[in-house]
């Protein structure tokens, strides 16, 4: 595996580079990988946090590369995937696609797609074809996308290497993203291309991993209210959560109220003035 060096072009392929911004931290792990697809003309994936070094490292790359960016492809739009597009957009003239959000509350205020995409749009260029998976879940409007040449996924948030994706209510939803999941198991995948950690080999088993986990974790729910009895979210997370260290509670508590929501459509908790409990 290669590793993921802040600021410098690793050539994981052929057809596809990687570059990791300087944003590393609790929710972005080493910092957030772009993308860059292509040989003569290149696709963006996930352009960034707004950091000026990294927009220009992007942008030295593909002239190092004698390359021309013409695509800017935005997995979704938390802070540290799409700000970059605006700046990367200016340098370059490319378009900018993705899906607006949803619920655009703290998520980039300056996400404006030249092109809105929905499941099964494409880019057909002379070496390659990436095409969008609507995949909700972890947010709203979140894509992956599908190089067809490679039989790579690039998974965005949706996957990461190394840790646990956070599905945090309203935009995020447990049920969706279980179902982007199994959406995943009828494509023909070599690799998953995160956008934190590195490439992932063994895509079907790591997707079944993935579901198992969330499945597991939805019945521990289910039986800590058992043992706690009608509960509100403080009581629950500790209870739910015993195997995962205190500091990491906080973010836990978006999992948990994600979990309860799925339950809830699912008919199996209700809640009553923050307490919930079992059908
Ligand atoms: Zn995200």
């Amino acid at each position: 595996m290669s590793k993921l060096v802040h600021g410098e072009t690793i050539v994981l392929s052929p057809l596809i580079r990687r570059i990791t911004a300087p944003n590393p931290g609790i929710m972005t792990g080493p910092g957030t990988n772009t993308y860059l697809v292509g040989k003569g003309e290149w696709a963006v994936i996930d352009p960034g946090p707004a950091l000026p070094q990294h927009v220009a490292a992007i942008v030295q790359a593909a002239a190092d590369a004698h390359a021309t960016i013409r695509w800017i492809l935005c997995t979704h739009t938390h802070m540290d995937h799409s700000p970059a597009a605006k700046a990367l957009r200016e340098a370059t003239d490319a378009l900018v696609i993705g899906m607006p959000a949803a619920t655009p509350q703290s998520q980039d205020p300056d996400f404006a797609p030249d092109q809105c995409w929905q499941e099964g749009d494409y880019i057909n260029s002379d070496d390659f074809v990436l095409t969008a998976v609507h995949t909700p879940g972890h947010a709203s409007n979140h894509l992956c996308f599908y190089l067809e040449q490679e039989r790579i996924l690039f998974t965005g948030d949706h996957i990461m290497e190394g840790s646990t994706v956070v599905i945090a209510p309203p935009d995020g939803d447990m049920k969706d993203y279980l179902e982007s999941l199994e959406k995943l198991k009828a494509l023909d995948l070599h690799l998953l291309a995160p956008a934190h950690g590195n490439l992932m080999e063994h895509p079907q088993g790591i997707i079944e991993g993935l579901i198992q986990h969330r499945l597991m974790r939805e019945c521990k729910v289910l039986e800590g209210m058992q043992k706690t009895g009608p509960a509100d979210l403080d009581t629950l997370t500790p209870v739910v959560y015993d195997d995962v260290p205190d500091y990491l509670h906080p973010i836990a508590r978006y999992s948990l109220l994600a979990h309860l929501g799925k339950l809830l459509k699912d008919g199996r908790v209700c809640e009553d003035n923050g307490a919930w409990r079992r059908t």
